[in-house]
């Protein structure tokens, strides 16, 4: 085999060996912690704590309630029970009764709007709690997914490595480091020659430059410089 196609197969691993790499870091990058789930996390914490906050609020109100009608009861039956006859005393309990109704219609009141913000708080906080189930769920089989495509091209990269090795030691260093420092100049090293055309750079070959590179010899595109390879 030439040299030429030696360091042309070299060449087409190597490109493998970079996609395959470029690919490992891209799922690298996706691995970790999702920022949607940390968002519907916090989101639902909060949202659990606002209705337990609001809770608190409603049994706060409802033991207020109970106690302006422990006191309602007894002072509408002295008002009522005639045993009351002096009219300023009278008048006097009949505001009394009054402020306590008028006390517990307000809190009866905002207790009411309490319990409807409890209902929907609750609604709000089992939304968030399945779309943050659901986001969970997602993310999990996505990690997963993610974790066996990365054992796959670990593997995929070790077996091209081996393959480089193996095609490296046909090959005399000298021309490995020389096939390497022109790689690392052009993105490629080797260029395919078809119908006369050099495929790295698209100009047509001289007949003697044909005729060198078809020798088998280390030829080199006179217009971009890469090693010629004759299929
Ligand atoms: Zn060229």
């Amino acid at each position: 085999m030439s040299v030429a196609k030696q360091l042309y197969q070299l060449q087409e691993v190597d490109l493998e060996l970079e996609a395959n790499e470029q690919a490992l870091r891209q799922i690298a990058s996706q691995l970790g912690e999702s920022q949607a789930v940390v968002k519907a996390r916090t989101k639902l914490a909060s949202e659990n704590q606002r209705l337990e906050e609001l809770k608190r609020q409603q049994h706060s109100l409802e033991w207020e309630i109970d106690d302006l009608v422990n006191k309602l009861a007894p002072a509408q039956e002295r008002l009522y029970g005639g045993s009351i006859k002096n009219p300023k005393e009278l008048t006097n309990l009949q505001h009394e009764v009054e402020g306590l109704k008028s006390k517990r219609d307000q809190l009866e009141d905002k207790a009411l709007e309490v319990m409807e913000q409890v209902e929907l708080t609750e609604a709000s906080v089992a939304t968030i709690s399945n779309d943050s189930k659901r986001l969970e769920a997602e993310w999990q089989s996505q990690q997963q997914q993610l974790s066996s495509n990365m054992e796959e091209l670990k593997t995929t990269l070790s077996d091209l490595q081996h393959k480089r090795e193996a095609l490296s030691t046909s090959i005399d260093p000298e021309t490995i480091e020389f096939y390497d420092k022109l790689k690392k100049q052009k993105g490629t090293a080797a260029a395919k020659v078809e119908q006369g055309i050099c495929r790295g750079c698209r100009i047509s070959l001289s007949a003697a430059e044909l005729q060198q590179a078809r020798g088998g010899n280390l030829v080199q595109c006179s217009n971009c410089g890469r090693i010629l390879f004759l299929a």
